[in-house]
């Protein structure tokens, strides 16, 4: 019998890393217990199916977005641009995602964008976009330079660089071929 049996190791040094020999085997995992199904049925959902009248697609504005918002129901496009770095940015910040300043303010932008990726959505269960896929989901570059996430309304097939223009759906900015 192996006198070393059940004699613990060494710690290791501080700042080594164990190598594998050392950290042992692992525990086996688990048996499956056979009184058991061996993949059991998910618990049902906790909240009903929403309402069918139910809109997930506008925007719930609050203070500090409530600018952004009632520009974009007058057909204008606002980013945030620092005073400090001069950088602009999107999604809205109260501070600079760059170098934290403060000195924020509103900027109306230009609308031009190019089309940067985008996924064509076959299926949404949230209403109303069970009633458009599919449609296309879309990453643009904002000719200020921030990159935002849209949807790209558009009849032809997207292409990566495809310019762009903004557009407005019930106060949602959307965009589509220049
Ligand atoms: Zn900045």
């Amino acid at each position: 019998m192996n006198a070393d049996l059940g004699v613990r190791p060494d710690p290791p040094e501080p700042g080594r890393r164990l190598d594998p020999a050392e950290r042992g085997a692992r525990p086996d995992p688990p048996k499956p217990d056979p009184s058991k199904p061996a993949h059991p049925k998910p618990d049902p959902p906790k909240t009903a199916h929403p309402k069918p009248d139910a809109r997930f697609d506008l925007p719930e504005p609050d203070a500090f977005t409530r600018t952004y918002w009632d520009a974009a129901a007058e057909g204008r496009l606002l980013l945030r641009r620092c005073g400090a770095c001069g950088r602009a940015h999107h999604y809205p910040r109260e501070f600079c995602p760059y170098c934290w300043s403060e000195d924020v303010t509103w900027e109306e932008a230009s609308g031009r964008a190019t089309l940067y990726t985008w996924s064509v959505v076959h299926r949404n269960d949230l209403p109303p976009f069970g009633e458009r896929v599919p449609y296309v989901a879309a990453v643009v570059d904002l000719a200020e330079g921030p990159r935002m996430s849209t949807e790209l309304v558009e009849e032809g097939e997207p292409r990566a660089g495809l310019e762009l223009r903004v557009a407005f759906r019930e106060g949602v900015p959307v965009f589509r071929s220049a």
